[in-house]
């Protein structure tokens, strides 16, 4: 009897999954079973895969018998850490899904300020373990995405400008690989594929966990929004590409166009206007933030502001509303070399053409640490590009899709002379040359050798996929 349907050259013999699912600590769900369409759900609800197979991993030992299986039984492995790549690569149709969400420990070693980090924690789990020492790992901005998918391709956010990327903080990780052996990858074991795995994304096997450097920061830090007038974004943008360059990088400044959410400190008339968001996080005493943070506050005539002191958790929980699981996604992204005059120019001209009111024009401050560390230091590349821009269409009604794509690859092409690469992490599904883009020449030629030893067949290709070499 053929209980699935894998591929179309290779059914599934019944007494296969019966064997898989003796050899598990975790759950196997098959389509039928309760709880699989939960798992393969993803954060971008326009991915709607159906995995033949999905293991819900609750041990390193699990991943090693999907890995296995996936292998001896020639089937397409999707791995799923917190299922937030825009992607979708996360979740495959047919094959087998690894879904690394049971495993969600984090223990942290007060003494060493270091966090051993399970590989389906969200950034939610880290940041809550972690805070209770006044300890935090440098990561991202939303608190249900996935410490994994992040810290693979670089990982930043509010504190990297002073503490590095969540790459530069991690000190080993633990990997299975193609061939189902168990590897520690750090600066002592296995250091090519620990340097693989800093920026390459899932490409050299499954991490199933992290051990990070976490930095001090207290259970507080001053931080806020200011919102600035949309009618003023040429002079604001100038000001703003100019002033924070010259800011300590205990200080990041990063700027959201978009449609004024129902914020409580907003007058009711502004809300849903194209506005200029100001978002802040200062390290240090907030008298000494405050100095900083005045130039921006005095610039023209904000709508309004709300800054003070913030708990870290709630901070980093306060934008989740506006990312929330479901709504269709499509993001277009550049790092940028320059915040000119012409570059600010077509920025305002597709931001007034926002196509819904959930879009938004992202452009987070990168320099700082982060830019301090060698680029041939880890896979991540181009560090020394002082922006990102992240073109992020969001809707809901599918029969809307091509309006919204159509405005994010315009605008994308026409900020392309201000570009130089991209953040994989920020990659849509836009095929090898894009995934190139992502990283040097040199960095390329080194991770698909990499690819090469460690993953001969392209086993792991449910990801910005980097084929081997030979
Ligand atoms: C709302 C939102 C906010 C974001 N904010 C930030 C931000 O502030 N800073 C930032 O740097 N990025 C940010 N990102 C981008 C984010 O880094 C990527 O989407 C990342 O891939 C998410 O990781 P994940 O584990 O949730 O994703 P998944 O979709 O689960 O995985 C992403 C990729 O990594 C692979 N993968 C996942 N887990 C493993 C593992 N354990 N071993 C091997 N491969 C694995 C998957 O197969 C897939 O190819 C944000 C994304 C979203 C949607």
């Amino acid at each position: 009897m053929h209980a699935n349907r894998i591929n179309d050259r290779k059914p599934l013999e019944a007494h296969a999954i019966k064997e898989l699912q003796a050899a598990l600590h975790g759950e196997l769900l098959l389509p039928e079973t309760e709880g699989y369409h939960e798992s393969r759900t993803i954060w971008n609800g326009m991915i709607d895969r159906k995995p033949a197979l999905i293991i819900k991993c609750r041990e390193t030992s699990d991943v090693v018998q999907g890995v296995h299986f996936a292998r001896n039984h020639d089937l397409l492995l999707a791995v799923k850490g917190g299922g937030h790549n825009v992607a979708g690569n996360a979740v495959c149709d047919n094959g087998l899904m690894l879904d690394l969400s049971p495993m969600r420990s984090v223990t942290v070693d007060s003494a060493r300020k270091t966090a051993r980090v399970d590989a389906g924690c969200l950034l939610s789990d880290l940041d809550q373990a972690t805070q209770e020492h006044g300890l935090a790992v440098s990561g991202g901005i939303v608190s249900h995405t996935g410490v994994a998918g992040l810290t693979l391709g670089g990982g930043f956010g509010w504190i990297s400008r002073k503490h590095g990327l969540s790459i530069d903080n991690l000190i080993s990780a633990e990997v299975v690989t193609a061939d189902g052996q168990v590897r520690t990858a750090s600066e002592r074991e296995n250091p090519d594929l620990f340097w693989g795995l800093r920026g390459g994304g899932g490409n050299f096997g499954v991490v199933s966990s992290f051990e990070f450097q976490c930095a001090t920061i207290g259970t507080e830090v001053f931080s806020g929004l200011i919102i600035q007038r949309f009618e003023d974004a040429d002079n604001y943008l100038q000001f703003h590409a100019e002033y924070v360059r010259t800011l300590p990088d205990d200080i990041t400044v990063w700027v959201v166009i978009r449609h004024a959410p129902p914020l409580p400190f907003l007058d009711e008339s502004v809300h849903g206007r194209i506005v200029i968001v100001v978002a802040f996080v200062y390290l240090g005493d907030p008298e000494k933030g405050q100095k900083l943070i005045q130039p921006i506050r005095q610039f023209g005539k904000p709508h309004g502001e709300a800054i003070g002191m913030n708990p870290w958790c709630a901070w980093q929980s306060g934008f989740d509303g506006l990312n929330s699981h479901g709504a269709r996604n499509y993001w277009k992204s550049h790092h940028l070399r320059e915040l000119s005059s012409p570059c600010i120019g077509k920025v305002i001209e597709f931001a007034e053409k926002l196509p819904g009111p959930q879009c938004e024009v992202f452009i987070p401050h990168m320099e700082g640490a982060p830019s301090r560390v060698p680029e041939n230091a880890t896979a991540y590349a181009f560090r020394s590009t002082p922006f990102v821009l992240n073109i992020h269409a969001r809707w809901e009604d599918a029969g809307e899709d091509s309006r919204y794509i159509g405005w994010a690859k315009e605008f994308f092409q026409e900020t392309r002379p201000f570009a130089r690469g991209v953040y994989v992490n920020f990659l849509s599904d836009e095929g090898e040359q894009r995934v190139k883009d992502a990283y040097t020449e040199k960095a390329w030629q080194r991770l698909t050798q990499l690819k090469q030893k460690y993953d001969p067949t392209n086993l792991f290709r449910m990801n910005q996929n980097i084929k081997p070499s030979a």
